[in-house]
């Protein structure tokens, strides 16, 4: 089933010589890794081709991957096919020039809630999508070329939407796959590095939000940081936010969910979980994700209050009807 979209796709690449790649905004290392790694893949497949990777913002995380391409004007984009990935819904797509162009292929791994998009190939069990792009190499690599800089985009993304290959749809073709990054000399150490290496001023403000933390009844740990904290701590908001994951070792806090006040006044949500699913909790409020790491918006703190008293229904309901969790 995936080896004929995969070949769909890459007949309908081979249809054109202008492709766009876009991401969904607020980008992550499977976001970024999944563009550059497909953008460079087409560039040295197809080196007639013109390929670009356009976007609207920028991710201080994985800067150390390089930079995307200029923007465009608007007529760049018509004779475009866009390849949109990693995106669940089109409302979350960093440029919106994506819908001038005259296709539009997407490849994700996320939950589908709103559909978009002329050819789909979506894998939900798939831990990334990046891994998706490394199976789409290996499923034409007789007519396709990959080198180290392309592998290292990939391996970077794979790493970071798989919590270092520890979250459970990490599969045997996950690992295989990645080892094919290896072979092809990524560098781990830089990697690792450039992602796990805190600044001295970040570990401080860590310290700080563990005192924070606070739980539900049942167990939901969570936190809330408001603009206040993020400026006296000079913390940008993407370092503020990376914050959800000081707790995710708790035993028997099965969900946790880090409350971020965005410039506007409104507050980013993100949940995690192990065992327990929360990404309907998100599409509750204005989100959607995965079904251990997902996202919302709320906009008072009435609602952050609902939130998680729906978060701890959840957990209740789940530690009632289960066994077998730590
Ligand atoms: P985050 O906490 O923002 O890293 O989000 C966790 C996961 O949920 C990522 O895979 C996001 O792409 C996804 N996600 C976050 N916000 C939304 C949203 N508003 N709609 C759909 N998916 C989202």
């Amino acid at each position: 089933m995936s080896e004929q979209k995969i070949r769909l796709i890459l007949d309908k690449i081979k249809e054109y010589d202008r492709i766009v790649i876009f991401r969904h905004r607020r980008p992550d290392g499977d976001a970024v890794g999944s563009t550059k790694g497909l953008r460079e893949i087409l560039r040295i497949s197809f080196p007639k081709k013109d390929i670009r990777l356009i976007n609207c913002d920028y991710s201080d995380y994985v800067a150390f991957l390089g930079d995307e391409d200029e923007a465009q004007p608007d007529d760049f984009y018509r004779s475009a096919l866009a390849i949109v990935l990693d995106t669940a819904t089109a409302e979350r797509i960093s440029n919106p020039k994506y819908e001038l162009c005259r296709e539009i292929i997407k490849i994700d791994h996320h939950i589908v809630t709103q559909p978009y998009g002329d050819i789909c190939w979506i894998e939900e069990e798939r831990s990334s999508t990046c891994e998706m792009i490394v199976k789409f190499y290996d499923v034409l690599k007789r007519e396709l070329e990959i080198n180290k800089e392309a592998a290292t985009y990939l391996f970077t993304g794979m790493v970071t939407d798989s919590g270092r290959f520890r979250y459970r749809d990490v599969s045997g073709e996950t690992l295989r796959l990645a080892g094919c990054l290896l072979d092809l000399g990524v560098d781990t150490d830089i990697v690792y590095a450039n992602l796990y290496m805190d600044p001295f001023d970040e570990l401080k403000f860590k310290s700080h939000m563990l005192k924070k933390i606070k739980l539900t009844a049942n167990g939901v740990a969570y936190m809330y940081i408001d603009r206040a904290t993020q400026e006296k701590f000079g913390m940008s908001f993407e370092q503020a936010s990376a914050c959800v994951s000081y707790m995710d070792s708790i035993r028997d806090s099965l969900i946790w969910i880090a409350f971020v006040e965005c410039a506007d006044g409104s507050i980013r949500v993100r949940l995690r979980s192990r065992f327990v699913t929360v990404s309907p909790l998100a599409e509750k409020y204005n989100g959607g994700g995965h079904a251990c790491a997902a996202g919302a918006t709320v906009y008072s703190s009435a609602e952050m209050k609902k939130l998680l008293r729906e978060a701890d229904l959840r957990l209740r309901e789940y530690k009632e009807n289960n066994e077998g969790w730590l």
